[in-house]
């Protein structure tokens, strides 16, 4: 297939970049799948992937999904990403990354980037030298840090309204969670279930990391293969993707889906079938948008407190979907996509009409920041 038709097969991105320089051995495609919103903001991730069609493919349908992610979650932001295609273990430069940088610098603003997979923050910290149109650098530069803890909060808001949609009230208090994964984003929505007096099971593949973590947040724990099918009211998936599959779906015994992973449905059928099982689920993209929030407040010039109270949103946002899929008598995923689009449909065209200032404003703002 040719690269055009590709682009097109996948979600008819607006502007595809390839980044080449030999001199720091540097391959890497950002692509801009939308800007209705606002910038696209999206992060690069260093992956060795097999050829360089895997790497696009990778990068077309991954911008796509910041579109949908950023539209859901009410941010003025558009949907963008970029692979670096390399071994992140053995490939890494400051010449690359500063390479990379000077290629974001290029797009002026259209492209923001941020940590992913396989990047971390000293390698923003190296594509910040040559670029303002970065986040996640460090908190001495004015940026945001970490964003997990932001995500889990995200999370925690989730699954109180999916809790209020499903057992009439919000509050947590005896809940029985199984949370999969303890890693960044899991530990912390431990944490903060805790304080909700949630009863919470947990699992992580790392044995250690998971009898420290029941230890210290007295929650029971089982093992890695248990954990997705253990008889709980919430199962909250914050490990690997593709947890709802065919294998899987059967098995259940909870009564509602909603964590942190990326991409929980192996298939979009999958959530027409939690459907039919009657069992509530949380579409991933909208409940995990703690982190994109956080990095937003970081365009507006970071405060803590406003992202932290940003990530509150996640409670409505979700609420508004399963109102809508209820209303459609649809899957909360068919919801979730469908409030998405209406968005990016209403707002862009009247940014089009009236180039409002939110977006504008966030490139202003970045800029002051920068330049303190
Ligand atoms: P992480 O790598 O810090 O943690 C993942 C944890 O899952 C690890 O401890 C790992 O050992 C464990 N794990 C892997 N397979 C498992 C299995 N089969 N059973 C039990 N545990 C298993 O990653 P993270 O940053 O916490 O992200 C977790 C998920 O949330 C990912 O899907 C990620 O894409 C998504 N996400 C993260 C953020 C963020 O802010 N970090 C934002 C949005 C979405």
């Amino acid at each position: 297939m040719g690269t055009f038709e590709l682009i097109s097969n996948h979600g008819g991105h607006e502007q595809v970049v390839f980044c080449n320089d030999t001199n720091v051995g540097l391959k890497a495609i950002i692509a801009i799948h939308n800007t209705a919103l606002g910038p696209a903001l999206g992060g690069t991730r260093m992956w060795n992937y097999k050829n360089e069609d895997e790497a696009l493919i990778d990068v077309l349908r991954l911008s796509k999904g910041m579109t949908y992610k950023a539209a859901a979650s009410g941010l003025n932001l558009g949907g963008g990403k970029a692979v670096i295609i390399g071994d992140p273990k053995t490939q890494k430069s400051e010449g690359l990354f500063r390479a990379f940088g000077q290629f974001v610098n290029s797009l002026n603003g259209k492209y923001i980037t941020a940590e992913d997979v396989g990047t971390s923050v000293q390698d923003m910290e190296h594509i910040y030298m040559e670029t303002p149109w970065v986040t996640g650098i460090p908190k001495d530069f004015g940026g945001s840090g970490d964003p997990s803890p932001y995500t889990a909060h995200g999370v925690l808001m989730g699954i109180k309204a999916s809790a209020k949609e499903k057992f009439g009230t919000d509050s947590l208090k005896g809940l029985r969670v199984a949370v999969q994964g303890l890693g960044n984003v899991g530990s912390n929505l431990v944490r903060y279930l805790k304080e909700e007096g949630a009863v919470i099971t947990v699992s992580d593949i790392d044995a250690a990391r998971t009898k420290t973590i029941a230890a210290q947040y007295n929650a029971t724990s089982v093992s890695a293969d248990e954990i997705l099918f253990v008889e709980c009211d919430v199962l909250a998936p914050c490990a690997l993707g593709a947890v709802v599959n065919d294998g899987s779906i059967n098995k259940f015994k909870t009564k509602v889906i909603a964590g942190g992973a990326n991409n929980v449905l192996a298939e979009a059928r999958h959530g027409d079938q939690l459907k039919e099982l009657g069992i509530l689920y949380a579409p991933d993209y909208v409940i995990n948008a703690g982190g994109l929030m956080n990095v937003f407040v970081e365009l507006e010039g970071y405060s803590h407190e406003r992202a932290f109270e940003k990530t509150r949103r996640v409670y409505d946002n979700i609420l508004k979907v399963y109102e809508l899929a209820k209303k459609e008598g649809i899957g909360t995923h068919t919801a979730a996509d469908r409030l998405a689009e209406e968005r990016i449909k209403t707002i862009g065209r009247l940014k089009q009409r009236h180039p409002g200032k939110s977006t504008s404003r966030a490139y202003t703002t970045l800029r002051e920041v920068n330049n303190r």
